[in-house]
């Protein structure tokens, strides 16, 4: 595969970096959590408006923003996503550009997918007469909250038209000036789930007379670790993590009931179905064993993210030719979610980890660390990344259009 080099995006961007560092900085220090975005997208569609791109659509699932660049030349579609919304952690970190908001910080640098997105955008628009088809630029709100902003920006549309998408996160874990990329599933089927055990409470000293359930629940504690190590097959992947286990409220009191969540990860839809029964066997069965009762309430959160063979070829050669091939990373699949997999349900594409670790600008802490932060370099990569993987896919199906 020739990578097409027609248009120098690297340069372009680097002149903008003053203003991609200022739209970062600007969202960083007004992060909204998800679902309670306002100003953030009614930013970005000003923005989008100014850059001039021929079509801007807000409230996209009621708080979304997609922008149409349509090119000068007849093609195909590529669409490229950013999310936008940040989490409920204080920011710890003590520079000019931390969090003015107590209780919320872009801990993930979705406010970086956000500003290099735009910077992105607006370098385009002035390339139209270069671009064979359209570039549909995805705002995101709601990446981190289940049941997440992805699924109704596809309902509302943002995907109609769409042959193939494209994504990228910031990475503090990897240097920066490296990238990451794998074929096939990279994040995890992401799964929650409540238990309720109903036992029979009672006086401490006179146990025979009760059901105990926290007795119960810890033997469900138990039990669910054969889940893994004895139900899956070995060569597959799955967690089961409890996450709260909540009974009783005094010394002396035998519990009535107890309630513990958790979270159960795969990647694939057999060993997810596996996992989702038989952790309800083993619910049910213990709680019965014991002579008392639990419901299991099971809720699938976003599915596996998986990378398509083709377009992760194609935006691997484009990333390597930015950062040379020593410099690719093949990434290994985490347990992690990212609701870009319901763009992937609907097109082709690839989902790209662009290194932002920088111990001399304090970027060493992992991703929803009260600390973290990105080396600011890596939106320009980013940007790049994606801008020539979208360049590249439109001139490679020049012609072919319907
Ligand atoms: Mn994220």
């Amino acid at each position: 595969m020739a990578v097409h080099t027609a248009l120098p995006l690297g340069e372009l961007l680097q002149e903008l970096y003053p203003q991609v560092v200022a739209w970062r900085r600007h969202f960083h220090q007004y992060p909204e959590l998800s679902f309670q975005e306002e100003k953030t997208p009614a930013m970005i569609a000003q923005i989008l408006r100014e850059i001039g791109l021929d079509e801007v659509r807000e409230k996209v699932s009621s708080r979304g923003v997609v922008g149409k660049l349509i090119g000068k030349k007849p093609g195909k579609t590529v669409a490229l996503r950013a999310d936008f919304d940040a989490l409920p952690i204080d920011d710890q970190k003590e520079v000019a550009y931390k969090s003015k908001v107590p209780g919320a910080m872009h801990a993930c640098g979705h406010d970086a997918h956000t500003a290099g997105l735009l910077g992105l955008a607006q370098v385009l628009a002035k390339h139209k007469d270069e671009i064979p088809g359209t570039i549909v630029f995805i705002f995101q709100h709601a990446e981190e909250e289940n049941p997440g902003g992805a699924i109704g920006m596809v309902a509302d549309g943002a995907m109609d038209g769409v042959d193939a998408i494209f994504g990228a996160h910031v990475w503090s874990t990897i240097p920066y000036g490296h990238i990451g990329l794998a074929p096939g599933p990279v994040m995890a089927n992401t799964d929650d789930f409540i238990i309720e055990v109903q036992g029979k409470g009672g006086h401490g000293a006179m146990p025979h007379e009760t059901v105990d359930s926290i007795v119960i629940g810890a033997q469900i504690v138990n039990n669910i670790q054969t889940i893994a190590s004895r139900n899956v097959d070995p060569q597959e992947s799955i967690v089961v993590s409890m996450g709260t286990f909540n009974a009783g409220n005094n010394f002396n009191v035998i519990a009535d009931t107890s309630r513990l969540t958790g979270t159960l990860r795969t990647f694939t839809a057999e060993v997810r179905d596996l996992g989702e029964r038989r952790l309800r066997e083993i619910v049910e069965g213990t709680a019965a064993l014991n002579g008392g009762t639990a419901v299991l309430h099971y809720d699938r959160g976003y599915p596996a993210l998986i990378n398509t063979e083709a377009e992760t070829e194609l935006m691997h050669q484009v990333a390597a030719s930015i950062v040379g091939e020593d410099h690719m990373i093949r990434v290994k699949p985490v347990m992690g979610g990212e609701d870009f997999s319901y763009y992937l349900e609907k097109a082709p594409g690839a989902y790209i980890f662009i290194g932002a670790g920088n111990p001399e600008v304090g970027a060493t802490y992992a991703h929803h660390h009260p600390m973290f932060d990105i080396d600011e370099r890596a939106m320009l990569l980013a940007g790049e990344a994606l801008g020539r993987t979208a360049l590249q896919y439109l001139y490679e199906h020049e012609g072919t259009e319907e």
